[in-house]
């Protein structure tokens, strides 16, 4: 069970804490806007990627192989920044990939409409579009608003028409499969409307089943982030999606956002995250990591310490389970300046993705499980 606010006091009180002076350790990090329950939740051990020292690129755990690209090019000596952008891109090419890039789930409309971000620690510069369309590679054009310009986020008419100057061609990112997706959903949406539901429509003879997957998708989350640690210590965040499904045009999620769905600085660290944007949005998720990890927070520690204190920040009645706590996901993720690293979810089944050169396998990277602040 988590704490309660009252109850966070007291443990600050009763362990004697709450004082200045203590950010360094991992305890005074636990002590520093902490709960009992966040304590609980945290293992007793360190994490396995805490104890991680030296250059390494982690990703969500859908960015496979992109992960291991962004590994070899950070030891090839390249910008983190390109390294970080080179990994998302293979999900954002994936047709396959319903959540980020060409493929990926339209909005109630059924248009695909793509929100990515990048952030450069070197320069502490960050490049984001937001709602673009028709551009399969959103991460690249923000790294050009990055690069060649003064401004951090373009979104709309006017990203697609920044990026076309960029030399980014123009193409429909609807693939059939996600066409399909959203004839199902609108045609499931409303039972008064004109759009006849699954059990009303006239089947043609042979004609396709629809499958319990694509029966299930009513509103769906996806996102690829990826953050790296150069052999000098340089560090650079990038998370690319097509957001919610099916949401209203012009949503725009966490991901573009910097300091919400990716966030970077060179001193400290990275974090991104992938999962409900809205709640990353109004807490500041990855900065707040970031943060966290600056108080003196392993990254472990400083995943599960915001996702806390998100389950705390959850007030409405709609978006809380019967326990009281979140009914969605969110999966974030950090990577400290010395190459420590952790992931956290607040229910089972979020996983992130490592390259170190130290995977025993043909990839070259590992996906680990995020330690999830509920057991369910
Ligand atoms: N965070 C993304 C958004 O809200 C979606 C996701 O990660 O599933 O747009």
């Amino acid at each position: 069970m988590r704490m309660n606010s009252l109850h966070r006091r007291e443990f600050l009180t009763l362990t004697g804490l709450a004082g200045a002076g203590m950010a360094g350790s991992g305890l005074a990090a636990l002590a520093l806007g902490s709960t009992k329950a966040r304590a609980a939740s945290l293992p007793s051990a360190p994490a396995e990627g805490d104890a991680h020292r030296g250059p390494c690129a982690i990703a969500s755990g859908n960015c496979d192989p992109g992960v291991a690209k962004a590994y070899e090019m950070v030891m090839s000596g390249f910008d983190p920044a390109d390294a970080v952008v080179a990994a998302v891109k293979f999900n954002e090419d994936d047709p396959n990939d319903q959540s980020v890039g060409l493929g990926g789930l339209p909005n109630e409309e059924g248009i695909v409409e793509l929100d990515a971000s990048v952030m450069h620690g070197p320069t502490h510069k960050a490049g984001s579009v937001a709602s673009i369309r028709n551009i399969k590679n959103p991460a690249a054009v923000a790294l050009e608003v990055l690069r060649k310009t003064d401004h951090v986020m373009i979104v709309g008419e006017g990203a697609l028409k920044f990026a076309l100057r960029m030399g980014f061609k123009e193409e429909n990112l609807l693939t059939e499969k996600s066409r399909q997706a959203w004839v199902q959903w609108r045609a499931n949406l409303n039972k008064d409307d004109k759009w006849l539901d699954d059990d009303q429509q006239i089947q043609p003879v042979g004609g396709k089943k629809v499958s319990a997957i694509e029966k299930s998708l009513m509103f769906t989350w996806g996102t690829v982030h990826c953050s790296a640690l150069t052999p000098a210590g340089d560090m650079a965040a990038c998370t690319s999606t097509s957001g919610l499904s099916w949401k209203i045009p012009g949503r725009i999620g966490d991901s573009p956002i910097v300091g919400a769905g990716m966030y970077c600085d060179n001193n400290v660290g990275c974090a991104g995250a992938t999962g409900r944007g809205e709640s990353m949005i109004v807490n500041c998720g990855s900065y707040a990591i970031v943060q966290n990890m600056e108080r003196g927070m392993t990254p472990s520690e400083a995943c599960a310490a915001f996702l806390n204190k998100l389950c705390d920040h959850t007030k409405e009645k709609h978006l809380r389970d019967a326990k009281g706590r979140p009914n969605f996901n969110v999966s974030v993720y950090a990577l400290r300046k010395d190459g420590a690293y952790g992931g956290a979810c607040i229910h089972p089944g979020g996983s992130y993705a490592v390259a170190d050169g130290t995977a025993a396998n043909a990839k070259n990277l590992r996906i680990v499980a995020c330690t999830p602040l509920f057991n369910d």
